[in-house]
C-alpha cells in the first residue's frame, strides 16, 4: 500500500497488461523484417496503387495497378491461412464508390481482409481490428499511371496487416481478430467509412481498431527510431449533447474508448517490451492530415493511429524524381524495415493481449446519490473473468497511477474520493490477460 499525493490505498505501479504469456511472446519472436520487406518490395512493385488505377484483368496480370495489388494480397492472406489448416476467413468486399472531389468517375473500391474467429463462443463476437491502407498516390492525387510507390505511406501499415495475420494465425483466441487493408484512404478514407459502416449495421461489436498509417520509420537524420507517435482522439466523435454537458461538469475530456485503447497500447509495451515505445499524443491526428481510424470513430467505434515519430514531407505523396538536388518520393529506400518489425510486434502484442482477455465489465457505475468520501463502484460480471480491478489516477494524469484488485467481487468501495480521481474498472482471466478498462457514469 503506497500513496501518491493524497491518493492513498491501492498499489501504485506501472500499470500493464499482465503478466508476460509465453505463447504470446513467442509469436512476436516470429515477426520478420525480412518478410516485411519483401512484402512491401511486391506492393511497390505493382508501379501505382492508386485507387483509381487500372483493375482490368490484363493489368492485373501484367502486374500493375491497384487490381495487381488486392488478388496478390488476398493470395497473401490465403497462404497464411493454408499455413494454419484453414484458420483464416479470406473475404473482398468491393463496393462502387459515386463521384467525389477526389474520385472523378464511379470507382470499384475493394477491401481484402482476413477474419481469424475466437475460439469463445461467449466472447467470439468481440472484434479486434488492424488495418493499414494499401492504395498510394503521387503528387497528383487524380494520377492513375505514373509511379507512386508508397513504401511507407502506407505499404509499411499494409505489412503490419499481414505480418500481424502470418504471425497470429499460428495461434487461438478468445475473441475475433480481423486483418484488414482497405482502398480509397487517399480518395478520401472511402474503404475504411464503407468497412466501418457495414460493421455498424451489422451490429459487429469490435473493440479496438488499430491503424497503422506511414509507420516506416523514414531514415531522415532527426527521425527517432525508438517512438511510434499513438493518435487518440479526445471528446468523441459521437457524443451527443448529453455527454458534452457530462464532460463539461465532471472532466472525462481524456477518457474516451480510443483513449482507453491508446493507453492499452503503452501498457502492453510494458509487458511486451520492444525497441519501439509508443508515444502518446492526445490529438485525434496531425495538422492537415486525417485516416482510417478516424472513419471508425465516426461509427462509435475505439480506434487509434500508430505513425512513425517524424514524417518527412519529401517522400510522401510526391512523384519520384530528383528537384535542385532533392530527392522526392515515397521510396524503398528511405524505410526502415527493422523499426516496421517493431511496430509490427506492438500491434500483434495489444491485439494478442485484447484477444485473450475475457470481455471487459459492463454497466460499470459509480454511486453519486450522496456526498461522501469513499467511493463506490459497481459492475456487471463479464465472460471468462476470473476477476476485476479497479484503476485510478489523478485527474491531470495521462495514464492509470493506481489500482486494486476487487477479486472476483462485482462491487467495491474505495477510501478516496471520486471528485479527486478518475476510475476505471477491468476484468482479467485466470491467468492475467487484462481487458480494456471502462469508465464508471453515475448509477441511474
Ligand atoms: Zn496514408
Amino acid at each position: 500500500m503506497t500513496s501518491v499525493a493524497g491518493v492513498a490505498c491501492g498499489q501504485s505501479a506501472a500499470v500493464a497488461v499482465g503478466p508476460l504469456d509465453p505463447q504470446i511472446a513467442s509469436a512476436l519472436k516470429q515477426v520478420s523484417s525480412a518478410r516485411i520487406q519483401a512484402n512491401i518490395e511486391q506492393l511497390v512493385g505493382f508501379g501505382t496503387r492508386s485507387t483509381l488505377s487500372a483493375q482490368d484483368a490484363a493489368s492485373i496480370a501484367a502486374g500493375h495497378g491497384i487490381g495487381a495489388a488486392r488478388e496478390w494480397i488476398k493470395s497473401q492472406l490465403e497462404n497464411y491461412s493454408r499455413d494454419c489448416g484453414g484458420c483464416l476467413e479470406v473475404r473482398s468486399d468491393s463496393f462502387l464508390e459515386g463521384r467525389g472531389e477526389r474520385i472523378p468517375q464511379p470507382t470499384e473500391i475493394t477491401n481484402v481482409y482476413a477474419v481469424l474467429k475466437g475460439t469463445d463462443a461467449e466472447i467470439a463476437p468481440q472484434i479486434i481490428v488492424v488495418s493499414g491502407h494499401y492504395d498510394s498516390r503521387n503528387s497528383d492525387t487524380l494520377d492513375t499511371t505514373a509511379a507512386a510507390p508508397g513504401a511507407n505511406d502506407d505499404g509499411s501499415g499494409t505489412a503490419v496487416s499481414l505480418e500481424c495475420a502470418r504471425v497470429l494465425s499460428q495461434l487461438k483466441f478468445r475473441s475475433t481478430i480481423i486483418f484488414l487493408t482497405v482502398a480509397g484512404e487517399e480518395q478520401g478514407l472511402n474503404g475504411s467509412r464503407h468497412f466501418a459502416q457495414m460493421a455498424r449495421s451489422n451490429g459487429w461489436k469490435i473493440q479496438a481498431v488499430l491503424n497503422n498509417d506511414i509507420v516506416g520509420g523514414d531514415r531522415s537524420p532527426q527521425q527517432d527510431p525508438s517512438l511510434v507517435r499513438v493518435f487518440s482522439e479526445g471528446i468523441p466523435s459521437t457524443a451527443n449533447e448529453s455527454d458534452l454537458k457530462q464532460l463539461r461538469s465532471l472532466g472525462g475530456e481524456t477518457d474516451s474508448p480510443s483513449r482507453q485503447l491508446a493507453r492499452y497500447v503503452v501498457e502492453t509495451s510494458r509487458t511486451y517490451p520492444s525497441t519501439v515505445q509508443p508515444l502518446l499524443v492526445f490529438r485525434l491526428d496531425r495538422y492537415l492530415r486525417g485516416g482510417d481510424h478516424m472513419a471508425f470513430n465516426q461509427q462509435g467505434y475505439a480506434a487509434v493511429r500508430f505513425t512513425e515519430f517524424r514524417e518527412d514531407y519529401h517522400h510522401q505523396h510526391q512523384t519520384p524524381r530528383i528537384e535542385n538536388g532533392t530527392e522526392y518520393g515515397d521510396l524503398l529506400k528511405f524505410v526502415d524495415f527493422d523499426y516496421i518489425a517493431a511496430v509490427a510486434r506492438l500491434n500483434a502484442a495489444v491485439m494478442a493481449s485484447l484477444a485473450s482477455a475475457p470481455a471487459p465489465p459492463t454497466k460499470v457505475y459509480l454511486q453519486t446519490k450522496q456526498l461522501e468520501n469513499d467511493s463506490t463502484l459497481s459492475w456487471e460480471a463479464s465472460p471468462a473473468a476470473a476477476g476485476y480491478e479497479v484503476l485510478w489516477r489523478q485527474t491531470t494524469a495521462a495514464d492509470w497511477e493506481q489500482l486494486q484488485s476487487a477479486g472476483n467481487q462485482t462491487r467495491v468501495t474505495l477510501p478516496q474520493s471520486k471528485d479527486n480521481v478518475i476510475f476505471a474498472v477491468r476484468a482479467f482471466d485466470s491467468f492475467g490477460h487484462r481487458s480494456l478498462p471502462v469508465v464508471p457514469v453515475s448509477e441511474p
